[in-house]
């Protein structure tokens, strides 16, 4: 399954088209990552401004495809993130 089309344009405008991972270990200059993304490099792993619509509690753990449980990350996060 996974974001519908709508929830991944809602989330993109509510991130203002920038990462908002906010995790402390990743050491962003900022406390957030803001980093600047490009819309079409939605899944796009060696594109400049890669980026993905992650879920916040993974589907296994029973988070659902709702935009209150998706985060727009850059490509640098969402790798942390997973490994
Ligand atoms: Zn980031
Ligand atoms: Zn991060």
């Amino acid at each position: 399954m996974g974001f519908s089309q709508d929830t991944i344009k809602k989330a993109w405008q509510s991130a203002d088209g920038r990462c908002e991972c906010r995790r402390i270990s990743h050491n962003h200059p900022y406390i957030r990552c803001n980093k600047a993304l490009v819309w079409e490099n939605r899944e796009l792993e060696d594109a400049p401004g890669a980026w993905e619509l992650h879920h916040i509690t993974d589907v296994r753990n029973g988070g659902s495809d709702s935009l209150s449980n998706s985060e727009v990350l850059c490509w640098d996060c969402l790798t942390k993130t997973l490994s």
